[in-house]
């Protein structure tokens, strides 16, 4: 019987990720990594996927997440951001270093996360954006997949490359449409005009769009201060979280310093972290990292998966994206030896490529 490249692919990754963990060659690589500081990055910790992330593989299992939380208690120091910073700051940064995140404010990081937290002594950092806290918004990120979720990938596709002519002509499977036009819409479209159709699209689908929806799919002020009063750390994820690199100064300044001013006057006293949207390298610029500097928070961190080192600016550092995976992959993957994710950015890179050329011709 014929096995899918996709399966081969799987199996042989699953066969390598038993070895290096039961061979004992993990915990080698670990020795040798020690002085290495790993910052991971989690989003929605839940039982369930719910539409508004179904597809962009951010939920990981409550069981999931304490088996990886056990796991790094027996072989890691998991700190709190805020004492890495200081470490940093000191020079004196002990090895084994991890840090735990939590970007967009998900609800069930109090609902799920934090009892699994509480119960192993560990102190993360949780990232907000003031849209959704203060005015019950759902970023656009969560409506777009909402969207593409409940109209069919197949559909919104056609809809997309009616508009943008760049698009059509890319052959994908559904999850690579999904994160082409993903991308698209961060990297290549403006703000305005992907609220346009957003709007549109819900319109034509017939489907009720959850723009102002965001209650309970986020965290409350009230849940904040209850994880805050444990030892759970808050930090400024902007206003809506858009492509910063995209936005005028003033645009940037207004979702940079709007949503620090917001945590500062509701967390007083605390060190304010700071968190790029998307993570990449493309999504920011100099001027940016300057106005994240100059309004007074204590760090930035990028989601590009690099492991950081001693040496690496308190205002660059990197996060390893978590997903729903056995625990060899988890183990793996934080030592920078994942081969899935290897696969992955060589296929992505390749199909972003793609798009940018096409756009620009
Ligand atoms: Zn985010």
């Amino acid at each position: 019987m014929a096995i899918s490249k996709d399966k081969q692919r799987s199996l042989i990754n699953r066969l390598l990720n038993a070895f290096l963990r039961h061979s004992g060659f993990i915990g080698i690589v670990r020795h040798v990594n020690r002085a290495q500081i790993k910052i991971l990055m989690y989003h929605s910790i839940a039982p369930k996927e719910s539409y508004y992330v179904r597809g962009i593989g951010v939920t990981v299992k409550p069981t999931t997440f304490e088996e990886q939380l056990s796991y790094l208690r027996q072989h890691y120091r998991v700190i709190p951001l805020h004492q890495l910073i200081l470490e940093l700051r000191d020079g004196c940064v002990g090895e084994k270093t991890v840090v735990l995140t939590f970007d967009d404010g998900f609800r069930d990081s109090y609902e799920f996360a934090w009892p699994i937290l509480h119960k192993y002594g560990v102190r993360a950092t949780v990232f907000l954006n003031k849209d959704v806290i203060e005015r019950g918004k759902i970023l656009w990120i969560h409506r777009f997949t909402y969207l593409a979720n409940c109209a069919g990938m197949e559909h919104l596709w056609k809809l997309a490359s009616q508009r943008w002519p760049a698009l059509a002509g890319v052959h994908s499977t559904r999850t690579g449409r999904f994160m082409v036009l993903m991308n698209y819409l961060v990297d290549q479209v403006l703000p305005v005009d992907r609220d346009t159709f957003l709007a549109e699209a819900f319109r034509s689908f017939e489907i009720a769009d959850p723009a102002h929806r965001g209650s309970d799919l986020y965290l409350r002020w009230d849940q904040v201060h209850e994880m805050a009063a444990d030892g759970i750390e808050f930090g400024n994820h902007t206003r809506s979280h858009e492509n910063l690199a995209r936005l005028s100064e003033r645009e940037q300044q207004c979702e940079i310093v709007t949503a620090r001013d917001i945590i500062a006057e509701m967390l007083p006293g605390s060190m304010i972290p700071f968190a790029y949207p998307f993570g990449g390298m493309r999504h920011f610029t100099n001027l940016t990292a300057r106005i994240v500097r100059e309004s007074g928070h204590s760090c930035a961190l990028l989601g590009t998966g690099r492991i950081n080192s001693h040496d690496t600016p308190v205002y660059a550092l990197d996060r390893i994206k978590v997903e729903e995976e056995p625990l060899s992959q988890f183990a793996a993957r934080i030592e920078g030896l994942s081969l899935r994710r290897w696969l992955r950015n060589v296929r992505s890179r390749k199909q972003c490529c793609t798009v940018t050329s096409r756009s620009k011709s």
